[in-house]
């Protein structure tokens, strides 16, 4: 695989070049796992490939078997598909990449040569089938990514990994697609970086991709999610392109063109872990100080805040009066949203802040053990 990925960008800039192991087989590349949503016929995966052949891209990816949420849709071309993949993938020199939701898929995908597999956000939802495909998969050699599931999460995706890892599976990457909440906003699926920062924060060791075209929806915004991921030290990407992505049977709207996938990747900067200066070093020293200090300033206004909200519930007890008066709740968010709008911060994150000491206001002026919460 060397020497196909030797004119890959570096993963960042201070990577020590792996020389012991063979795993991840890029060495100090960002990883570019790129192809079609779905493979739809032998001509269409073969341009696809070719159009990707000089690109640092490393995986060739391709639906086969698709899980759609309506049935009627165009569900994959099946097995047929698998060999077209392989076919493709040979030809450019790279290992081919599909989804499996069930063993029987397994079977197949390892049965054509597949190099990678991985579980889509339906299935890594469902304990009972991760189960299955850890027995299916335990004993195979096969490099595994692990979408996070389609809610917000994080116990399902942590659990989809170890139920994998328990059957005997060691080469896991997780893949952070978005996730689907009850009010979308510009995204198809709402990213919330801090979940995929939580996994991490459990498991440093798995890499952790961006999928920023099942976030974004929208090719167009593929690119500043894909951007906002290397800032926040991503270790891959998978990214759905398509020869033409007009007539993509399967989310037509959201998959680059191979020439949009070059533009992406020549931009790709990936960044330092650390700072290479002393210079720079000291300036966000100097900074995180000056943070440490109004953290503190913050703590302290949140204890002297709650010791209010204990005083105001001590006399509505007395009086029989209801802690919790709606019409003040009300005035107070406005409150947060104006003020805070005026100093420059977005109205989504005053109301979340709001929210977030006023549920703990009301747990204290109702004594709520914090764990009696849902
Ligand atoms: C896909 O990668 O084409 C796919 C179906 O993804 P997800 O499981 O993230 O929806
Ligand atoms: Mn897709």
């Amino acid at each position: 695989m060397a020497e196909v990925f030797a004119n890959g960008p570096a993963l960042n800039q201070d990577c020590q070049v792996p020389t012991a192991h063979d795993w991840p087989p890029w060495g100090c590349q960002f990883p570019v796992m790129a192809g079609p949503c779905s493979v739809e016929s032998r001509e269409q995966i073969l341009a696809t490939a070719r159009a990707l052949q000089s690109l640092p891209v490393h995986v060739l990816r391709g639906g086969v078997w698709k899980p759609r949420s309506r049935p009627g849709a165009f569900e994959g071309v099946g097995e047929p598909a698998l060999v077209w993949l392989r076919e493709a993938a040979m030809e450019i020199g790279r290992p081919a990449a599909v989804e499996v939701g069930h063993p029987r898929h397994v079977e197949l995908a390892l049965d054509h040569g597949i190099g990678f597999l991985w579980i889509g956000a339906r299935t890594t939802a469902n304990p009972f089938l991760m189960d299955e495909l850890a027995s299916a998969l335990g004993g195979t050699d096969v490099p595994i990514l692990v979408k996070n599931p389609v809610s917000p999460d994080l116990s399902l995706w942590l659990g989809a990994i170890e139920r994998l890892e328990r059957a005997g599976v060691r080469r896991l990457m997780a893949v952070h697609r978005g996730f689907s909440v009850p009010e979308p906003g510009r995204y198809r699926n709402a990213p919330l970086w801090r979940i995929a920062l939580e996994l991490r924060r459990h498991r440093p060791e798995i890499p952790v991709w961006c999928d920023p075209s099942h976030m974004a929806g929208r090719a167009e915004l593929v690119p500043e999610l894909a951007a906002i991921s290397l800032d926040l030290l991503y270790d891959g990407w998978m990214i759905e392109v398509h020869v033409d992505p007009t007539h993509a049977k399967s989310d037509a709207a959201q998959q680059l063109t191979p020439a949009a996938l070059a533009s992406l990747l020549s931009t790709l900067q990936p960044r330092r872990r650390t700072p290479n200066t002393a210079d720079v070093q000291d300036r966000i020293e100097a900074l995180r100080h000056q943070l440490d200090e109004l953290d503190a300033q913050i703590l302290d206004a949140v204890a002297a805040r709650m010791a209010i909200v204990r005083k105001i519930a001590a006399i509505q007890k007395a009086h029989g009066v209801a802690v919790f008066q709606p019409d003040r709740w009300k005035a107070t968010l406005e409150k947060y949203r104006s003020t805070g709008h005026a100093r420059g911060l977005p109205p989504e994150f005053l109301e979340n802040l709001y929210e977030l000491l006023h549920e703990e206001a009301l747990r204290q002026k109702t004594e709520t053990p914090p764990e009696g919460r849902s």
